[in-house]
């Protein structure tokens, strides 16, 4: 009899696994609580570094997913036991499965901006989300403003959420400074009239082809880059917004107005990564996230036998990293659960 595995989450992460898992030849048993699987890709439209559609990723992915797995979208878990080195897992039908390695991908949710009140995100019409704006292209309607304006100037905000003792948050999201910089570039290609302003801290832009599309918004869409931290934006009559920055390269603080302003929202653990560590009991970091057994050897093994994890659900990371400890942690548990000698070194 092959053993089963359940994972948790069907996003990126764990897509991939299940497909890795199945064709590995394992019983795989995969719970989402939405309608459909793909997590935070469906509502992307291009992604950094390339601009290639989300879309032909999700498409791969969902290529991988033999039949052979068993999906159950619209399902969330409600209780977890295990006995004997086996987990039973009931979800809110009141259904049981039975499994001999968990994998839990329940991934990030995007920081609530409302948290972030002197930005007036949900007060003021014009002060949206990195993902309210990839949205409005996904859409392929016109960029316009609340007022049906074609807006002459746009500012995004770094590190919204993210890099802020005063959220909580002290780490960084890896991903929004390549995303501002990929988004300011698309508002270009479809407004070449409009202005394009970064306001950051420092531009984290480590990936491969990454500097790349920055030194391209710089040279070939002349989006202008202001290092300093938005203190406050304020609505005008018109429904603009004054934003207030301390350019702390020239050492003088700003002030400007914008008809858009992107708040470039940072990734915190989702609230069903927080329900499954209570669940199981299992151990998170400093930060919310699920912390793995070690950061440098063990990163899909938990605090618990037989409970590993993938993706966004131990820290922030890109599509592409998420996508290859998807693969790291199917091959973990495959040497878990057909005892190879490698899981020696593991205790
Ligand atoms: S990636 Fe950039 S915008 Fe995002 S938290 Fe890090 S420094 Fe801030």
């Amino acid at each position: 009899m092959s053993k089963s595995v359940i994972v948790i989450g069907g996003g990126i992460a764990g897509m991939e696994a299940s497909a890795y898992l199945s064709a590995m030849g394992f019983n795989v048993t995969l719970f989402e609580k939405d309608e459909k699987l793909g997590g935070h890709l469906l509502n992307w439209e291009r992604l950094f570094p390339t601009k290639r559609l989300g879309s032909e990723v999700l498409t791969f992915l969902k290529k991988g997913m033999d039949d052979k797995i068993k999906v159950h979208t619209n399902s969330n878990i409600t209780k977890i036991n295990s006995e004997n080195g086996k987990y039973f897992v009931t979800n809110d039908n009141n259904e049981i499965f039975e499994a001999d390695a968990l994998l839990i991908t329940t991934g990030y949710d995007l920081f609530d901006a409302r948290r972030k009140e002197e930005y007036g995100y949900g007060i003021y019409d014009n002060v949206i989300t990195s993902a309210e704006l990839e949205t409005m292209f996904l859409s392929g309607k016109p960029i316009v403003n609340k007022q049906g304006k074609v807006p002459k100037r746009i500012g995004f905000v770094h590190c919204v959420g993210s890099r802020d003792r005063k959220v909580g948050n002290v780490y960084c999201s890896k991903v929004c400074c390549v995303t501002a910089v990929k988004q300011a570039t698309e508002i270009r290609e479809h407004l070449p009239e409009c202005e394009t302003y970064c306001f950051y801290m420092d531009l984290r832009m480590y990936g491969a082809k990454f500097e790349e599309l920055y030194n391209e918004a710089q040279e070939k869409y002349g989006v202008t880059f202001i290092r300093g931290r938005l203190s406050e934006a304020n609505e005008t009559i018109d429904g603009s917004l004054l934003v207030k920055v301390e350019d702390t390269l020239v050492g003088r603080p700003l002030k400007m107005t914008v008809d858009l302003l992107v708040l470039m929202v940072g990734f915190e653990p989702s609230k069903g990564t927080k329900d499954i560590a209570k669940i199981l009991n299992l151990s998170t970091n400093s930060n919310g996230f699920i912390e793995v057994a070690d950061e440098h050897t063990l990163t899909n093994v938990t605090n618990l036998k037989g409970v590993f994890v993938a993706g966004t659900t131990t820290s922030p990371r890109t599509i592409t990293n998420t996508i290859n400890d998807a693969r790291a942690a199917a091959a973990e548990i495959a040497c878990y659960l057909n005892l190879y000698t490698i899981q020696s070194r593991n205790n």
